[in-house]
């Protein structure tokens, strides 16, 4: 049987084919789920309907996570068509362009606000929102970066927003936890994939292109690989895993190859 045969899943963060939420919808179907996508604005709809009717799911609701009552309009939504859920992505990260280059000195206030809003506070407002329309062992992932461990050149704001999404997974996994229903919260933290999110970033190119030489697999990271390690994480597979980031980086924040001249 597949990893996720009965379960219903909601996919918030497609942006297109190249988002890592689309590398998780598409290993969730493989995996037998059924699935609901939310997007965050109009203009994208055009875009994520095709994806979404592909995976046979006609459940596409608009969601801008820095408002409220688009959240709560989201879920009444979710509980009308599906009744209950058992998996909610949230694949969603926003900084100002201003904030990904030159120095994290120069953050302004709005830009830290802005950043903090719509990349760390909207999975606990999502967590909130969908907790009373789980099913007993469910699960919530985000995603994150290892730039919230380290000072990743450029990534600035989004570092000091990844810190506190990861904090903010070890909350709800004791929150939720704590309900009889024992649901999870994980984050899969992944190595830098060409995505629109990732354009933003000063220098993201480089950092790409460097990263298959300086991984300890060598190799760089697929949206298919992101989506079979949530699969898992999300699945009863994983019904002992909460509160942890789970690096998908082809073991870069382990360690450093050897260079291909130190003989061994
Ligand atoms: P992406 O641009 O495809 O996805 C980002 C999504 O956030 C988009 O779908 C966008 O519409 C959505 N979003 C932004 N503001 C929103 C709002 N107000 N309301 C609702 N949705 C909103 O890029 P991605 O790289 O797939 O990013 C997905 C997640 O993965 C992000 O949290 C990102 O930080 C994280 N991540 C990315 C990488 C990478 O290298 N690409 C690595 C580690 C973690």
């Amino acid at each position: 049987m597949a990893l996720l045969t009965g379960k219903t899943a909601l996919i918030f963060g497609v942006a297109n084919d190249h988002s890592i939420a689309w590398g998780i919808a598409k290993a969730f179907h493989r995996e037998g789920a059924t699935l609901g996508f939310s997007y965050a604005g109009e203009k994208l709809e055009r875009r994520v309907r095709p994806l979404a009717e592909s995976l046979g799911s006609d459940w596409i609701e608009p969601c801008d996570v820095s408002k409220d009552e688009d959240i709560a309009r989201v879920m009444e939504k979710a509980q009308a068509r599906f009744g209950a859920i058992d998996i909610l992505v949230h694949s969603i990260a926003f900084a100002n362009r201003d904030d990904l280059s030159g120095p994290y000195l120069n953050v302004t206030r709005q830009g830290f606000m802005t950043a903090m809003d719509i990349s760390v506070y909207s999975f606990t407002a999502l967590a909130r929102a969908v907790a009373p329309l789980m099913r007993p062992n469910g699960a919530l992932l985000t995603l994150t970066y290892i730039g919230s461990q380290r000072a990743v050149p450029h990534y600035n704001v989004m570092g000091v927003a990844k810190a506190a999404l990861e904090a903010s997974v070890r909350y709800l996994a004791a929150d939720l936890g704590a309900d009889e229903r024992r649901i999870r919260v994980n984050a899969i933290s992944a190595g830098p994939i060409r995505t629109l999110a990732v354009a933003g970033i000063a220098g993201s190119r480089a950092l790409i292109s460097e990263f298959s030489k300086i991984s300890l697999l060598r190799r760089n990271i697929t949206i298919e690989d992101v989506g079979n390690a949530a699969a898992y994480l999300c699945s009863d597979l994983a019904a002992g895993v909460t509160g942890e980031v789970h690096y998908v980086d082809a073991g870069f924040n382990v360690g450093f190859p050897l260079s291909d001249d130190a003989g061994g």
